[in-house]
């Protein structure tokens, strides 16, 4: 089997690499990298694959044919251009992607095997061979989530987000570092005197984030570092973004939902200056009052990564934090209390590193179950 790889050099696709080489999953299959961007470049020594180390090329339609599963990290534009050309050309492999661009396709399965694994067998079999991953806020939370939506209890969630500057991909992070390294510049001989006066620091960094260049905001297009953006993705001008509007439609369609009773949502998705991991204040109203205790084992027990973290300051303060989740697959919840004014809802607060569970994890994943379960591309 011969599985290309695009978009492995980005934020999503080095992380699935990682992954990948951690599951030793190179050894079971033929790779083929592609870039959209370098071709003929050679692949990092680092990466032990078998297959050639020098780059093809992402627009090359021959060579992607080649192919029995594609799975890019590239982005939307590159999939809505490449995908609809390689099957016009009567290419019948295997498409599996980080991107939205086909999530809510008829054809599509959004993978999150944890929570749908019944969901992605039946696509199988019913010979569907596109597989997305979905929303990394929403991923995270169905993982977070998931002994309650499983044992449908959940009316509904609203969930108010605070998303890392890598859910936007590579160049998003070093934007946010360069900012910060230009505040910091700023005030730097200020901090190293004692006696220096904390407003005349404090109008420094503030004057320093009010005139970044245009390249210095070259991606955010406001400042981020040391701020913060109520708004990810576009604007569907009727009140949500569209990341708010993922939330809703992809949680039910990886629930399975979208065809019966949904789960109500509600996101309120803003961005803020950390590196990585994306964290959510969930409010969830239960169709039962259920005890805190009971709550707490139903997701504890749902899968081996969610992890309920004690209601103290303590516990929360250690494990309730990006740092935490950073680089794991760890699904912290914690901060599991009932809500003063409705008795059968509850808050919570959950983290999970978006690039993991919520991007590079299920598609690997999805790539392991069509390689084992060894599925030819003309089937
Ligand atoms: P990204 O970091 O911007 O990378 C995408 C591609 O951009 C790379 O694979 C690379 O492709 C190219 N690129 C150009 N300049 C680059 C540079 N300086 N460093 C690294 N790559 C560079 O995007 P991403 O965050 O991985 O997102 C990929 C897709 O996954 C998007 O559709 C996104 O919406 C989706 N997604 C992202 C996240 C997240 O948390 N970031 C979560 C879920 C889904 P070439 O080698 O071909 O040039």
């Amino acid at each position: 089997m011969l599985v290309g790889i695009v978009g492995w050099r980005g934020m999503v696709g080095s992380v699935l690499i990682q992954r990948m080489l951690q599951e030793g999953d190179f050894n079971f299959f033929e790779t083929r990298f592609f870039s959209t961007s370098n071709a003929g470049d050679k692949v990092s020594e680092k990466i032990k694959f078998k297959g050639s180390h020098i780059l093809a090329d992402g627009f090359d339609q021959s060579a992607l044919a080649d192919c029995d599963v594609i799975l890019t990290c590239q982005g939307s534009e590159y999939s809505r251009k490449m995908f609809p050309t390689l099957r016009a050309k009567g290419w019948s492999g295997f498409w599996i992607d980080a991107s939205r661009e086909f999530r809510m396709e008829e054809e599509t399965t959004i993978v999150l095997d944890p929570l749908n694994r019944s969901s992605i067998d039946s696509a199988l079999k019913t010979g569907r061979k596109v597989f997305c991953g979905g929303n990394c806020t929403v991923s995270c939370l169905l993982m977070a989530i998931h002994g309650l939506v499983k044992d449908n209890f959940v009316e509904w969630v609203s969930s108010t987000t605070y998303q890392a500057a890598s859910g936007g991909g590579a160049k998003h992070m070093k934007e946010l570092l360069t900012q910060a390294g230009k505040i910091y510049k700023q005030v730097d001989s200020l901090l190293s005197q004692d006696n220096s006066h904390i407003l005349d620091i404090d109008r420094k960094v503030l004057d320093t984030q009010k005139n970044f260049s245009g390249n210095e905001m070259h991606c955010f297009k406001v400042p981020l570092s040391g701020s913060l953006i109520p708004w990810i993705d576009q604007d569907r001008n009727d009140g949500w973004s569209l990341e708010e509007w993922k939330g809703d439609v992809e949680l039910n369609k990886i629930l399975g939902s979208d065809k019966k009773e949904k789960v109500k949502v509600d996101f309120t998705c803003v961005r803020v200056g950390i590196m990585r991991c994306h964290s959510q204040s969930v409010i969830l109203k239960l169709k039962q009052k259920l005890d805190i205790e009971d709550i707490e084992k139903i997701l504890d027990e749902a899968n081996p990564w969610v992890e309920v973290v004690p209601n103290k300051k303590a516990d929360s303060e250690q494990f309730l934090s990006p740092l935490y989740a950073s680089g794991t697959l760890r699904i912290p919840i914690g901060r599991v209390r009932r809500m003063k004014y409705d008795d059968s809802c509850i808050s919570a607060f959950t983290i999970g590193d978006q690039l993991l569970w919520g991007a590079a994890e299920p598609l690997r994943r999805m790539l392991r179950i069509i390689v084992d379960q060894n599925f030819p591309k003309d089937v």
